[in-house]
């Protein structure tokens, strides 16, 4: 570009700084990138505790770039299961949670849902780093188990209805957990107890916002038992779990819902998009509160979805699945594609699901996985380096 001095460029130029300096005033959102932390509590449950975040920020990643790749149409097809919109819809809109807003500084630019969780998964991916010093952290990982007793960072306070954390120097409002164990839960001091973003520095940390985050019992326990009915046992990765079941296929066919509950990588990918600064919405079942598993995912309205972190999770999930060889190094695991043999007119385009009165029967709606040979979008994988131990090398011949 050409340099020019001309007196209405210059003007255009201090109109430009002057708009910009009131955008300012609105409280922009603290810049990343962003940092985590976690407790040795977290080691003494796994000594690969890192490998979670290495993993979840890889499979953020992936799931980017199936939904980027015009071919995967594989992939594309659990993207509109899961978000009841296809990936190309370029007619509906949506917006982030009030709180992101709140915390962004400045309301949503409406975006299509591919863009909404594209843009989610790739800040997921890359703008979060490791640091050994709590103080400096964003994001403070415990897996502690215990809200009180001996060695636990709470203090019960008078009332009773809130526990101190005496480490991060803030209260937690106990609500209907009191006495008993973790919930699984990412907690914003700011926002969890003024209900609005309050920046400002607190004892005993150098940052002007954290999160603490609350890994629970049940984030483990799953893992300790056998799934009697597919024989699955406490892998970490989906990778593992594939070879637990030997490989080749043996995953064809299992409901997605055991996979889930034989990866731990499912509670901290869930809760972490509750933190800023996507700060996602739980919209517990009526009835059971529930907030996870498949079903709850396909109970989901489109606009709910696009805000629920077991939705995004689902998805990461089916990503992990799509990247495993299933048939002698061949394909990939996927939905089943039976969810085409519906009618247009009856699969969901922002239409309420099961939980508004949907009654689908279908092994694309149910969550089956299956291994098929030709799965799409595949070949973008090739020679690619991913992390360690993870490397998918298939070339042209194989598909
Ligand atoms: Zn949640």
């Amino acid at each position: 570009m050409r340099p020019t001095t001309s007196l209405t460029s210059w003007l255009a130029t201090i109109i430009f700084l002057l708009l910009s300096s009131i955008n300012l005033t609105v409280a922009p959102a603290p810049p990343g990138p962003y940092k985590y932390w976690f407790n040795a509590t977290c080691l003494a449950k796994d000594k690969r505790f890192q490998d979670y975040f290495d993993e979840m920020t890889f499979r953020a990643g992936s799931v980017s770039k199936k939904l980027k790749d015009p071919t995967d149409t594989d992939f594309h097809r659990v993207f509109h299961i899961i978000f009841k919109t296809k990936v190309d819809d370029e007619d509906n809109f949506f917006e982030m949670t009030e709180e992101a807003d709140a915390w962004a500084g400045h309301d949503t630019v409406p975006m299509t849902g591919k863009d909404m969780v594209t843009e989610a998964m790739d800040a997921l991916s890359v703008t979060w780093q490791y640091t050994s010093a709590r103080e400096e952290a964003n994001l403070r990982v415990y897996c502690d188990d215990l809200y009180v007793g001996a060695g636990s960072r709470y203090r019960p306070t008078i009332s009773g209805q809130k526990l101190y954390d005496t480490v991060n120097d803030f209260y937690f409002e106990l609500g209907e957990d009191a006495g008993g164990q973790h919930d699984c839960e990412a907690e914003d001091p700011s926002l969890a107890i003024t209900g609005e973003v309050v920046n400002g520095r607190r004892q005993n940390s150098n940052v002007d916002w954290f999160v603490v985050m609350d890994l629970c019992q049940e984030m483990w326990i799953n893992l300790m038992k056998v799934d009697e009915r597919y024989g699955l046992r406490a892998p970490r990765s989906v990778k593992e779990m594939d070879q637990d079941r030997g490989g080749n296929g043996h995953l064809h066919g299992m409901a997605v819902v055991h996979a889930a509950r034989q990866w731990p990588l499912l509670t901290l990918f869930h809760e972490w998009l509750h933190v800023p600064p996507f700060l996602g919405e739980d919209y517990p079942e009526p009835l059971t509160g529930e907030t996870s598993g498949w079903e709850h995912v396909m109970g989901l309205t489109a606009k709910e979805a696009f805000h629920s972190p077991e939705a995004y999770t689902f998805l990461a999930l089916w990503a992990a699945l799509a990247d495993l060889p299933a048939m002698e190094g061949r394909g990939g695991y996927t939905i089943s594609r039976d969810w085409d043999n519906i009618d247009d007119e009856y699969k969901w385009t922002n239409s309420p699901g099961l939980r508004h009165g949907g009654h689908l029967q279908n092994e694309g709606y149910e969550g089956y996985a299956m291994a098929y040979r030709d799965l799409t979008g595949t070949r973008n994988l090739r020679d690619e380096q991913t992390r360690e131990g993870e490397k998918i090398s298939r070339s042209e011949d194989d598909l």
